[in-house]
């Protein structure tokens, strides 16, 4: 099965990830966390989206789609994949499809996460994340036991520099002007499964499967 996660930053979509990843056994191709780890370790790529992300801003389509091409090609994407965060520009989406068609796939969901932009300005300036292990944590509600500290590994627990409120701000700006229009663009291919993204983990989780039976991939 081929999904797209759809949504704003903060939505849950990185949460609902790892719930399909166990489900499904399908992996998760998540665009930003590859740009952090190319940041991190300063390569070619991550030197050049940094300032963009640094900013909230997107990193150009054509940085974005060269690496999703190369992850695509991997062996474990063979039986299916979960894009988490790709595509977020119109560009991006026909790339994408022209990627698939390429090797005969296609997208068989997309998966539209809505949330009120107020809870995701809360969720997304109190979120912290390990530098370590990427366990995330909310100031409010899911801290950490010892503050500062990872509950799972013990590594250093920081906020992202791009969820300072000013850049979450930029970012909604970002998803609104330039991403969401995808949601019209993957609802006119019958494509689209929109649902709630407030509740409890547990909760949205049995949305998705709800909306998931009768896709078949
Ligand atoms: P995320 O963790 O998905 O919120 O991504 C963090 C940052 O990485 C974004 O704010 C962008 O700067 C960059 N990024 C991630 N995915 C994309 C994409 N598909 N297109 C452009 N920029 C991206």
């Amino acid at each position: 099965m081929n999904l797209i996660l759809l949504g704003p930053p903060g939505a849950g979509k990185g949460t609902q990830s790892q719930y399909l990843i166990k489900k499904y056994g399908l992996p998760q191709i998540s665009t930003g966390d590859m740009l952090r780890e190319a940041r991190k370790n300063q390569t070619e790529l991550g030197k050049k989206a940094e300032e963009f992300m640094n900013a909230g801003k997107l990193v150009p389509d054509e940085v974005v789609i060269g690496i999703v091409g190369e992850r695509l090609k991997k062996a474990d994407c063979a039986k299916g994949f979960i894009l988490d965060g790709f595509p977020r520009t119109a560009a991006q989406a026909d790339a994408l499809a022209r990627l698939l068609a390429d090797d005969g796939k296609k997208i068989d969901a997309v998966l539209n996460i809505e949330v009120p932009e107020s809870e995701l300005i809360s969720r997304l300036s109190g979120r912290r994340v390990c530098e370590n292990c990427g366990a995330t944590y909310h100031v409010t509600i899911a801290p950490t036991k010892m503050m500062g500290t990872c509950d799972k590994c013990s590594g250093s627990v920081v906020q992202r520099k791009d969820d300072a409120e000013e850049t979450v701000k930029n970012r909604l700006k970002v998803y609104q002007e330039s991403t969401s229009p995808l949601i019209g663009y993957y609802k006119d291919k019958g494509l689209l499964k929109t649902l709630p993204g407030v509740g409890s983990v547990g909760a949205i989780s049995s949305s998705i499967d709800n909306v998931l039976t009768g896709v078949s991939g």
